[in-house]
């Protein structure tokens, strides 16, 4: 870093995302990608014609995306706002409603301490429940922006919704953000909250259950006057943050409900054996909604565990950070990538015990 870098910026620690290693053919089990590729009508989609447009500009109103969403989650158009990743969105977020503070939870989301760093924001760090479980009571009369991941990452616990409606309806003059990531994979989402509850935005990714981590591509619902608050940032921005080739996949993706429904209940029912398989090992599972579970056994530490799985061709996520470290996070992914992962753990623990 230069010597003329300004001082909030200099003492910020930027987020880590997981590896991304383009050396060697590992089973990525340790960002949330989906296993299966984006839908057919995706890649039919994304035609030479689309690629011969990029020489334009995106529609800096997405129209066809908007629309496309809105239609899907039975909303009106002025209610969804779309961004370069939900990355994007949480970031607009925090700089449109965090000026008198943010507060989540210890263990969640990686990212959004850093986006109090960066935009100078007062964090309050929220300790989950000795179980990981979160305590609704402690969200009450907050008078700041509450951050809610549901289900949690990397816990993959799931809140239940009269929880968020307590906060939101204990916090009026606040907005409580309800990263939604992983909801399609089981959990009830808080857009049926949204009409009673002017102060909650949900965020949500085609990241994690439509197959376009690649793309980039986040959106947030939520009332009108909240969703012109994002455009204002947006467009202050960079009013093309969602490029040509992704508002395209976007809305073939989101029109693709039965591809949709199809992968989700794969990764639900791989969810099921590759937890049932590492029960069977010993080990202990969070009750994941998500498309990953965060387990950890008491015959090796999660970074040894983390270690062994890497040397064996296999790309999980361990966190080395206080209360998590025991445990490692592993993607749910396809039938066959689920079998490899629990007979490499089995391997391991022989190993291990040998
Ligand atoms: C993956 C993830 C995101 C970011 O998703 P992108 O749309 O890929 O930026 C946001 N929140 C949580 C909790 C996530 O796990």
């Amino acid at each position: 870093m230069s010597r003329f870098l300004n001082d909030r910026l200099s003492a910020l620690a930027p987020y880590t995302p997981g590896e991304q290693p383009q050396d060697k053919k590992y089973i990525k089990l340790n960002t949330n990608e989906s296993p299966f590729p984006p839908s057919p009508k995706v890649i039919e989609a994304l035609s030479e014609r689309e690629a011969k447009s990029l020489r334009l500009y995106s529609d800096p109103d997405l129209k066809r995306l908007v629309g496309a969403i809105a239609e899907s989650y039975d909303v009106s158009q002025d209610m969804v706002f779309c961004s370069n990743g939900s990355d994007e969105v949480l970031s607009f977020a925090f700089l449109a409603w965090g000026s008198d503070g943010a507060a989540f939870a210890d263990i969640t989301y990686g990212f959004y301490p850093v986006f109090c760093d960066l935009y100078g924001i007062d964090a309050k760090i929220i300790p989950l429940n000795g179980d990981f479980t979160v305590n609704a009571d402690d969200y009450m009369g907050l008078d700041r922006l509450i951050v809610i991941a549901n289900p949690n990452a990397p816990t993959g616990l799931l809140m239940g919704l009269s929880d968020i409606a307590a906060i939101a309806e204990n916090n009026p003059d606040n907005i409580i953000i309800v990263d939604e990531a992983y909801i399609d994979f089981g959990g009830e989402s808080a857009l049926s909250l949204i009409e009673d509850y002017d102060n909650i935005v949900v965020v949500r990714t085609f990241s994690k259950s439509r197959q376009l981590a690649g793309a980039r591509l986040g959106f947030a619902i939520a009332s009108p006057e909240l969703i012109a608050d994002l455009n204002r940032i947006k467009f202050s921005f960079n009013p093309y943050n969602v490029n040509r080739l992704t508002a395209v996949a976007g809305e073939y993706a989101i029109k693709d409900e039965d591809y949709f429904e199809h992968t989700k209940r794969l990764i639900i029912s791989n969810r099921r054996v590759l937890t049932d398989g590492l029960e069977e090992l010993g080990f202990s599972v969070l009750q994941s909604f998500a498309n990953f579970v965060f387990a950890k056994t008491d015959k090796m530490s999660g970074e040894d565990y983390y270690l062994a799985l890497k040397e064996k061709g296999i790309l999980v996520r361990h966190f080395n950070k206080d209360r998590i470290k025991d445990y490692v996070r592993i993607t749910v992914g396809d039938k066959g990538e689920v079998k490899k992962l629990l007979a490499a753990t089995e391997e391991i623990l022989k190993e291990a015990l040998a």
